[in-house]
Parts: C-alpha cells; structure tokens; sequence
C-alpha cells in the first residue's frame, strides 16, 4: 500500500487493566506499518474512564510495551490532560449547531427506549433536545434556585444518509444514519466520551491510520461524522478481527493468560510474543519465524486476515522455543536469576554456571522458566525419596555409583576429565553407559531425561556432585 500523507499511527489503550493481547497485536500492527513508512507512531492513553482507570494500569501498559520493543515518538499523551481542548471543540460544535445540551434524565430515556422496544422499534434517543428548524424545544429544568440541571452534550448526527469508508481489512463498509443516534460526548460531569475525544485527538495528532479491534466498528460511523462535523480529514481505518482462545470463544480473562505482563511471567521471550501476534491476523507468504526488522520491511497493512484468528497456545509454545535455541546465554542467564532467586535458589557466585546451564539447556526448554526449572536442579539438592532409589537405581549399580564418587574425587574438573571417570568405572564395573547414566541422573537430579550427565556435571560444583552421589550411602 502506497500513502501520501506523513503517516502518522497511534495506539490507544485505556488503563483500565494490564495490556491485552488484542491490544498489543494492533500496537505491533500500528507500530510496523509506521516504521515500514517511515512515519511515526505515537502512544495515547485513554484515561476518561476515571472510575476504572488507574496509575497501575498505565505503569502496566508502559511496562509492556517496553517489554515488547513497541518504541513509540510521541507519547504517552494522557487525555484527562486534554480536557480544555475538548471543551473548546465542544463549545464550537454547540455553537455551529453541530452540537446540543440535552437535559433527558436516564430514567426519562429508559422510558423512551422500552417504548420502542416495545414497538420492535431499535431503542434510539427520540431526539428531544435535538434543535431542529422551526421545532420548539422544551423548557430547560431547572432546581429550586433557578439553576439549570446538569445535562449532557450529544452530536448532531446527520439524519439522512449514508456513512462509507473503504476499511484497510474488511473492505467497503456502509451504515446509514438513521440506524444510529445522537451520540452522547460529554458527559454530566464534563468529561468527553470515548468517540468524541478519539477523533479531536486523532485529528490533533494528525492521524493517518487507525489499526485497532473490529469492536469498534461500530463506532466509527460516529465518528467519521464528528470529523466531517469538524472538517478534519479522515484517517483510514483497519479493523482486526478479535482473538478467538482455542475454544472458538473469544478470548477472555476466564479462558486464560490475556495480558502481555502474563506471559512475560511465564517465561516467553519478546521476540517470539511479536513473532507469534505478528503471524495472528496477518502474513508474508509462508514466513512463520521472522525478526521484527523483517516485519517492519514487509508490514504494508496488506495480507491483513478478514476472519478471527484463532488463538493456539502450542503453536506460540513452538515459536517461543525456536526463539529460545537462539537466544544468548547470557542474556538468558539475566532472565533465569531472577527467577532463581525467587526460588531461593540463588548466591551471588553462580552466574557462570547458570551462563553455562543456559547454554546446554536451552536447546530443550520451551520458556525460560523451564530452563530456569532445570538450572535450579543442579543448584538445588533435592532428597531422593527411598522408592525413588528403589525404583530407578537398582542395586547392582550402587557399587559402580559410588566409585565414581571416588573416581571424581581425583578428578580435575574438566568436561575431558569427568568423562573419563566415568569411562573407567564402565570399563571396571563391566557395564554400559546408559545403565551407569540413567540411575545417577535420578539419583542427583530425581528425573531421568538430562543432557548428558558429563555436561551437567561439568557445570556443577565438583563437591556437590560428589556429595549427592554419596548419598547412595544414606541407603545402605
Ligand atoms: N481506548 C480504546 C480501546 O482501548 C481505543 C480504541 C481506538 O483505538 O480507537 O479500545
């Protein structure tokens, strides 16, 4: 897709909770498609639902994108820090008439709109405040002072005709105005709606593409009229189809992880979650692995999916262990202490080790607290139960373990040097490697699927291994 103007996107969350998936995809989208046009990409936080907006939230959101490497150029711009601006824009469309104080109670809408439910009518606003030619309007109520009761701002939405905008995913879309009503922007208590204050800041940013959540669609006849109201020139928009949990429900909260921070904690890596949200709603050929440079080279708001995507916990699984057999130890090492230390498994002298851990691990974890999980095995000693011995390390064996404790205890404490301790009781013993390997790994490590013990112990502290291959005695 070829644009004209700066593009210009934004992404819009309202911090009312952490940062949804759904919005982090259309932030990723909203970030690519800037990035690929060399445009800018700005962070806006929808703060005027003050009841359920917290500081919280916004810290989450922040946190998140960060996490994610969503960069934004301008922004946050918080909207409750905006609300001189909307109220000029409000007395301007009240005083071109584009615009009307209406004094209906909700009890008194609640009214109107049972009638015409009754009716099998849609249940609009009747439009009594809505100033017409040569209509009389009724009288302003007031208190017992004289003063006048509080009201709310509604838009003058055009009575006739139809609204149309050619939408970046799902194509044409038409709406007529008489499906739709005159939409409240300001509430009693003077602080703008959600559609009203999206378009006076859309426009104010000069926003030239819109990505966001097909919930909205709705919404936006509404406010393609407020812009024409305004003669602002329109963004484009692009609806994306929600995010359907692998149930075929839409995801939710009660179905699962739904926000960033969630799977931040579970151990996923950055770059696999953009990979993932990436390939949920869009394309490039065949790609499934790619790096958020490729995106961004490729990311032309084209190959957007018209239908839901389906949201598949395996597959972003898959994607986060390709991530993880790349990434570097070190890096990972700073994920893993973390996570070590909160197990209170952690002192301050095993970073090598756990440097070392990550790079003969990596290879089998599918997330880094699986790899953190493995690491804290060779940090932890953990008592092997006596039906543990019993089952896995049979008798015969016992002999030949506890030599290799004495042939260790000789041994420098080299990968070369392990491996031929244990090459010499083989041979002394008679026996063969997977019959020596299988009852030491549970013996040390109470699982039977390691790498190769030689490399796990190399990464141990040579008088641990020792020690918990004593431990054998403690069964004698
Ligand atoms: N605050 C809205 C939301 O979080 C933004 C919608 C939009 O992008 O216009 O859904």
């Amino acid at each position: 897709m070829t644009t004209s103007s700066p593009v210009r996107t934004r992404i819009a969350p309202s911090p009312t909770g952490f940062l949804h998936l759904g919005t982090a995809r259309t932030a990723l989208y909203s970030w690519a498609f800037a990035r690929h046009h060399g445009g800018k990409f700005v962070l806006r936080i929808e703060d005027t639902d003050v009841a359920r907006s917290t500081q919280d939230s916004v810290d989450q959101i922040l946190a998140s994108m960060k996490w994610l490497g969503l960069d934004y150029d301008e922004g946050p711009i918080y909207q409750m820090q905006r609300l001189e601006r909307y109220q000029a824009v409000i007395d301007q469309l009240i005083a071109e008439d584009k615009a009307y104080r209406c004094y209906s109670t909700p009890a008194e809408l609640d009214i109107v709109r049972e009638a015409k439910k009754a009716r099998g009518e849609k249940p609009l606003y009747d439009n009594r405040w809505r100033p017409e030619a040569g209509k009389a309007l009724p009288d302003v109520p007031c208190d017992d002072a004289g003063k006048p009761l509080p009201f709310v701002v509604r838009f003058k939405n055009p009575a006739e005709g139809d609204v149309t905008w050619n939408d970046l995913v799902k194509g044409d879309i038409t709406i007529n105005n008489r499906e739709i009503d005159d939409l409240i922007i300001q509430r009693t208590d003077g602080i703008p709606t959600y559609n009203f204050a999206v378009v006076v800041d859309d426009w104010d940013m000069q926003i030239s593409h819109v990505f966001r959540g097909d919930e909205h669609i709705n919404n936006t006849p509404w406010q393609i009229n407020i812009f024409n109201a305004l003669g602002a020139p329109l963004p484009q928009f692009g609806h994306c189809p929600v995010i359907l949990g692998d149930d075929g429900q839409k995801l939710s909260k009660r179905r699962g992880a739904v926000s960033v921070t969630a799977y931040e904690d579970n151990g996923y890596l950055p770059e696999a979650m953009l990979n993932y949200l990436a390939r949920l709603g869009w394309s490039h050929g065949d790609e499934e692995l790619f790096t958020s440079e490729q995106m961004v080279s490729w990311f032309d708001g084209t190959h957007l999916s018209k239908s839901p995507a389906q949201w598949d916990p395996a597959k972003l699984l898959w994607v986060n262990a390709q991530y993880m057999k790349q990434a570097d130890n070190a890096r990972l090492a700073d994920l893993v202490i973390p996570r070590l230390k909160k197990q209170n498994v952690w002192t301050m002298d095993q970073r090598d080790r756990v440097v070392h851990g990550c790079s003969l691990f990596k290879e089998r974890c599918e997330t880094v607290n699986d790899l953190a999980e493995w690491i804290s095995l060779l940090i932890t000693v953990t008592r092997p139960s006596a039906e543990e011995i019993n089952t896995h390390v049979p008798k015969e064996i016992w002999p030949a373990i506890l030599d290799l404790a004495e042939e260790f205890s000789s041994c420098v404490w080299t990968k070369e040097s392990i491996s031929l301790s244990i090459k010499s009781v083989l041979k002394n013993h008679n026996i063969k490697m997977p019959q020596l390997a299988m009852p030491t790994r549970h013996l040390c490590f109470g699982t039977g699927s390691t790498p190769a013990i030689d490399a796990v112990f190399e990464i141990m502290l040579k008088e641990d291994v020792i020690a918990r291959l004593n431990r054998l005695k403690e069964f004698i």
